[in-house]
């Protein structure tokens, strides 16, 4: 049965929030985002992954993005890249249109995705919070209060809790939260002072600790700082002008000018997940699922891209154009990945903090010796950028089957513009395909006469992928109207769908 108010309700409209959201608003479902603040919220991310770029890509938002970019500063491109505080990763050799990580400060991210899912059909109301809800056979009800102290009910069918680290969602949901406490606290700062040096990011490291360095916007420095003397400061203890100088004095070896900052803040690495990402009527999405070092810069990354995994499928779900199993395919797919991103996390955490002579030299090793070495490179670079992710059928599947589409030449468009307006894409060689084809709901079909195609699909002549994009099904030869409709079937949950896996990040 239907809820009056609204098929999804997603608690939190921050990066996981305005994404999720957008996703399944753009699908046909009826969302409203509740979010407690405001205002903005402190710009902690500082980049955006290339995985995250193809995919606003394929939404047609790249151009905004870039433009904000610019706007924040004209070298907004890193097409080199650091895994552990190490540098040497090279982003620029991924076979992508987006070999880069793109600087943007995450209060702008956050603006655009915004107004992304608003522009999507989402309903955001800003300065209401969650307070609890209740589950039934048909559905949840949330209950808020608004910005006066009012409180709000309101019916949905799914609710989505996209409310952070801290997540009142999981809470009154009774998911657990596993893992261990902070061990350790590193500082951020966005100190105001004109970024010192030509180079557009520096990174220095000791015995004492790590800085990494680089300019955020006009007249503004972005340090991050690991000082090994400081590391066991609890993380409520407010961070000084004084204690950042004398950082990085001990670090650079030199002293900066900083007399004020417009953002400081002390975060830990505690290491905590959920062992699912859904129950009921209930899924979590982002920070509200784990909690980690923001090693590397790719936290908001990974959970944008969860968002863009539940967001499809809720939308299919709750327009009723899919069964609700589909939706366990979120739990089945991200929850892997996930772990794979906080063992990863842990690895460069135990490199990345350990100054001790031996860890410094170990730290030389793998920066000097294994970093440059083409295949290390690869495989490092991939897990960093969200490339490494695939979604596999079992059985016998296409070498393209599961894998990630970034952007290519499809007919006389790119396959961006086309996915920008569609669910599903089906691609298809020109050569072979039927002159007319009866098309299951939600598809795009578009035929190629380029062989080019076939070099992005892994020698596919033909390939069913899905919203989020990733191929759902290739075929080696063209395939026929019950085939295209069997796999269309699976894709949204309807067919067996066996012996699912996914590869990590
Ligand atoms: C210092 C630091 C640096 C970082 N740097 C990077 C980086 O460079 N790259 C990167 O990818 N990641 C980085 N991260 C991680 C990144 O900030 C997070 O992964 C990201 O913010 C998570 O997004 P989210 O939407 O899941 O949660 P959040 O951003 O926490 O959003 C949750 C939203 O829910 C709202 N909310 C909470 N409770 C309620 C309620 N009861 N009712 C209504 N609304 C509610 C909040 O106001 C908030 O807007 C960094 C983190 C830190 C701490």
């Amino acid at each position: 049965m239907r809820r009056a108010d609204a098929d999804v309700i997603v608690i939190g409209g921050g990066p996981s929030g305005a994404t999720v959201a957008a996703e399944a608003a753009r699908v046909g479902a009826r969302v409203i985002v509740l979010e407690k603040r405001q205002g903005d919220s402190p710009s902690r991310a500082g980049v955006i992954q290339p995985r995250v770029l193809e995919l606003l890509d394929a939404r047609g938002l790249m151009g905004r993005f870039r433009e904000a970019a610019q706007h924040w500063r004209p070298d907004f491109e890193i097409p080199r890249y650091i895994y552990a505080g190490l540098t040497g990763l090279r982003y620029d050799l991924l076979d992508s249109a987006h070999p880069y990580a793109l600087i943007l400060p995450q209060t702008t991210t956050e603006h655009l995705l915004r107004a992304w899912a608003a522009e999507s059909g989402a309903e955001v109301r800003r300065g209401v919070t969650y307070v609890e809800h209740t589950e039934d056979a048909d559905g949840v009800t949330v209950t808020a209060l608004d910005a006066d102290g009012a409180t709000v009910r309101l019916d949905a069918r799914f609710l989505v809790g996209a409310d952070g680290a801290r997540s009142e969602v999981r809470r009154r949901a009774g998911f657990p939260f596993e893992g261990r406490e902070a061990a350790m606290t590193a500082v951020s700062v966005d100190a105001d002072l004109t970024f010192p040096w030509a180079a557009s990011m520096q990174m220095r490291r000791n015995e004492n600790g790590w800085v990494l360095a680089y300019p955020f916007g006009h007249k503004t420095t972005r340090f991050i700082i690991v000082a090994e003397a400081r590391r066991t400061t609890p993380r409520d203890e407010p961070v000084t002008i004084d204690e950042v100088r004398e950082s990085l004095r001990a670090i650079f070896g030199e002293d900066f000018d900083i007399t004020s900052a417009k953002w400081m803040s002390r975060y830990g690495d505690t290491h905590k997940m959920t062992p699912y990402l859904r129950r009921g009527r209930i899924s979590l999405v982002g920070e509200a699922t784990r909690v980690h070092y923001p090693a590397s810069g790719i936290g908001m990354n990974y959970c944008i891209q969860d968002a863009f995994n539940l967001g499809w499928k809720l939308g299919l779900v709750a327009a009723g154009d899919a069964p609700e199993s589909l939706l366990q395919t979120y739990d089945d797919e991200r929850h892997p990945v996930l772990r794979d991103l906080m063992d990863d996390v842990a690895t460069q955490c135990a490199l990345h903090f350990d100054f001790s002579p031996g860890g410094l030299a170990l730290k030389r090793f793998v920066e000097t010796e294994l970093i440059p070495v083409p295949e290390v490179n690869a495989i490092l670079r991939d897990r960093l950028s969200g490339f490494k992710t695939t979604y596999h059928r079992g059985g016998d599947p296409h070498p393209a089957d599961g894998t990630r589409v970034g952007d290519f030449r499809l007919g006389d468009r790119r396959y961006t513009e086309v996915a920008a307006g569609s669910a599903f894409v089906f691609a298809e060689r020109a050569a072979g395909a039927p002159a007319a084809r009866a098309l299951p709901p939600r598809v795009t079909w578009v035929l190629d006469d380029d062989p080019g195609f076939t070099r992005e699909l892994a020698g596919a002549s033909a390939a069913l992928i899905r919203p989020d994009a990733y191929v759902a099904r290739a075929w080696t030869a063209t395939p026929s109207g019950s085939e295209l409709d069997t796999a269309y079937a699976e894709a949204v949950g309807r067919g067996a769908r066996t012996g699912l896996t996914s590869a990590g990040h």
